[in-house]
């Protein structure tokens, strides 16, 4: 089997709510290969947006480690990590979160140009993503502009604009109609099939997670496949 691209090792996650310590994340292990999309599957309040945060290193673990290609993050500074989340790690939300005052071809420009790309390369390489997600006709348009389904497809397509190792996605099609959130669902695992990446995708559309490659839920702090 292929190594992994992302490790979770003995992850502990706890929240402190008034006298009571909410376990979470309870020494749970979990990863990832290239190029698998597994689906993340388990009522609100679960822990899915915990793990998701923690494994994009977003959160700090209160204990155990989270591993990125090889490399363990737990001990690294929060520039560092921050480093390794804009190279290797690519956020889908349930809400775009597009800047709404640039057009849907800057949006997908921006982490590339922090990044330190040229305007030229990243203009070329939004393009190209647009147009893989089918978009590519409406690049020049603002996110008000777009449809719910297209502001996803953007979304997506800026999440994997610095080529990442790994896509996290939390409800990426949840407040999407049954048929665009199924067209979007296509075009996302065509770029996770094309581009090799290893994707964790939270869902509660059980006819997605069933296209996956594997289902895994939270049961006592634990990732666990879903059975
Ligand atoms: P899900 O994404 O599955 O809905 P979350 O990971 O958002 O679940 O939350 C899991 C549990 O942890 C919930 O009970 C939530 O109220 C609690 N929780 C989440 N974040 C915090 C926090 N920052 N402080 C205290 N409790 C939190």
């Amino acid at each position: 089997m292929a190594a992994p691209v992302i490790e979770l090792k003995g992850v502990e996650r706890h929240y402190e709510q008034g006298s009571r310590r909410l376990t979470i994340l309870s020494g749970t292990n979990f990863s990832l290969t290239p190029g698998e999309m597994v689906a993340l599957v388990a009522p609100s309040g679960a822990g899915k947006s915990t793990l998701l945060h923690t494994t994009g290193l977003l959160e700090r673990p209160d204990g155990g480690d989270v591993i990125v290609n090889g490399r363990a993050c737990g001990r690294l500074s929060d520039d560092q990590r921050t480093a390794i989340r804009r190279n290797d790690i690519g956020f889908v939300y349930q809400f775009h979160h597009l800047l709404p005052e640039f057009s849907a071809l800057e949006n997908v420009m921006m982490p590339q140009l922090v990044r330190g790309l040229k305007q030229s390369e990243a203009s070329a390489r939004a393009a190209q993503l647009l147009d893989y997600m089918k978009i590519g006709k409406r690049a020049q348009h603002r996110p008000a502009e777009l449809s719910g389904g297209e502001q996803q497809r953007v979304a997506i397509a800026r999440a994997v604009a610095n080529a990442p190792l790994v896509l996290l996605a939390d409800e990426p099609t949840g407040n999407l109609d049954p048929v665009t959130a199924g067209y979007v669902f296509d075009a996302l695992s065509a770029l996770v099939r094309q581009s090799g990446l290893a994707a964790l995708i939270a869902t509660h559309n059980h006819e997605l997670a069933a296209r996956m490659d594997r289902r895994v839920t939270l049961s006592e702090g634990k990732v666990v496949p879903l059975r």
